[in-house]
Parts: structure tokens; sequence; C-alpha cells
């Protein structure tokens, strides 16, 4: 993916004052979080007509309502997943795929679930032009994880949700680490999940707004 990168472009000035004001001075200290994001053009990610405002301390509307995350969040929860070379990642809500892409270059695999087509096929064409052949892309129900290929060594839920969806629990690894937003439709707080001798253990961290995580394990949909 070498001649794609970030540096090379006319982007290369605001994605790494992104990474300077946005991410260093709010405590993102992990440096292959931060290489990452330096590296991955977040702006391919988004409609042209968003481009210019790619790098700003904002998330942005996608399509079908929904949107791409904030750059701080996306570093935090990558950070506070704690990725490894060896792991083989879950995420549900591919949506853009900037932060699949992320995540694919931490970790070994990376397997990403998206309800809406039309995304799906998005971040699939966007992550073939960069020649990124770690990710598997799956359109469905996400919070029913992806059983035939579990057991996953982390799962990162980029969707806001009102409980820890039981089958994403069952499909994480042992030892294992989920990150998932818990709370109401508006307003949640970034959860981590640690799976540790068959026990769950939960920490609390940042406040947060994501879009609903909508499926069997989540919240009903506007249709129910
Ligand atoms: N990580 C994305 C942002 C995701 S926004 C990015 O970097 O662009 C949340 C995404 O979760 C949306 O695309 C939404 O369609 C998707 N989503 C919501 N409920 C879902 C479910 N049950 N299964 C799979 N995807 C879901």
């Amino acid at each position: 993916m070498g001649s794609l990168l970030v540096d090379e472009s006319e982007y290369g000035q605001a994605a790494q004052s992104m990474i300077d004001t946005q991410l260093r001075a709010r405590g993102i200290v992990n440096a292959r979080v931060l290489d990452a994001m330096r590296t991955v053009p977040r702006h391919v990610f988004l409609d042209p007509s968003l481009h210019r405002r790619a790098y700003d301390d904002a998330a942005l509307p996608t399509t079908d309502d929904q949107t791409i995350s904030q750059p701080y969040m996306v570093a935090v929860m990558t950070q506070t997943l704690g990725v490894d070379p060896t792991h083989r990642v879950l995420e549900i809500g591919t949506g853009s795929g900037y932060q699949t892409m992320i995540l694919a270059r931490l970790a070994a695999e990376v397997f990403t679930i998206e309800r809406y087509a039309s995304l799906a096929h998005g971040a699939r064409d966007r992550l073939d032009s960069f020649g990124v052949t770690n990710v598997h892309i799956h359109l469905g129900d996400g919070t029913l994880g992806w059983p035939d290929l579990a057991p996953f060594d982390r799962i990162l839920v980029t969707a806001g949700a009102p409980k820890p969806p039981p089958a994403l629990i069952d499909q994480l690894a042992d030892p294992g680490r989920m990150v998932i937003p818990l709370g109401d439709r508006t307003y949640q707080t970034l959860v981590t999940l640690e799976k540790r001798r068959g026990k769950v253990h939960q920490t609390d961290g940042l406040g947060c707004h994501f879009v609903p995580l909508v499926g069997e394990q989540g919240w009903p949909g506007d249709e129910d």
C-alpha cells in the first residue's frame, strides 16, 4: 500500500496536525496506533465533498445516516483494544472501512460486519484499492458475531449497544478483550470487557456518542 499513504499526498500536513493536536495532546501514546493513523488517508474514506474536513476534530457523515467516528475516538478505541500483530480481530460496524483499515495495519486478520450493503461494498472497494488482503467483510447482523470463525482475540464494536451482545461475549477468546460503547441510543460509555479464565471484567472509559447498534442482540430497528 506504499504509494497511497497519506504522507505523500497533499493531506500529509493535515494528518500530521491531527496526530499532534487531537491525539498526542490528549494522551494517545501508542506508537503503532499513531503511526497507523498518520499513514492511513482518512479523506479516501469520505465523500469528495467532505475531503477538506476529513482531518477535522469531528465525526462526519457517511451514507445511510451513519457516521465515520471522530479521529480521537478511533485512536482511543484502537489504543484501548491493545492489538498485537498476531491477533484476529472482529469489528462490528464496518461503515466507511476507516477503522477497519487502521485495525488491518495492526492485527494479523480483521473480520468486520456491516448491516448496510452500500457501506460494506464501499469499504471493500477502498480496502482493495490499498491492496489490503487481511480484511474479511460480512454483510449482516453483527450482534450475532461470526460464529464460524470464532474465537477472536479482540472485538471492537463501533456502534452503541444497550448491553454487550451475548453472542459476542461467547465468541471472545479467553484471554480476550472487547471494547464496546454501552448506554442508550444517544449517549454511551466506552466500556472495556476483559475475559480471563472464564470470567468477564468490566472497566468504564470515556463518555461517547455513537449511532445505534441495530440488530437481534442490539437495538430494535425502525421497522419493529
Ligand atoms: N467504524 C466506522 C464507523 C461506524 S458507524 C468507520 O470507521 O467508518 C457504525 C456502523 O455500524 C454503521 O455503519 C452502521 O450501519 C453499523 N451497524 C449498526 N448496527 C449494526 C449491526 N447490528 N451489524 C453490523 N453493523 C451495524
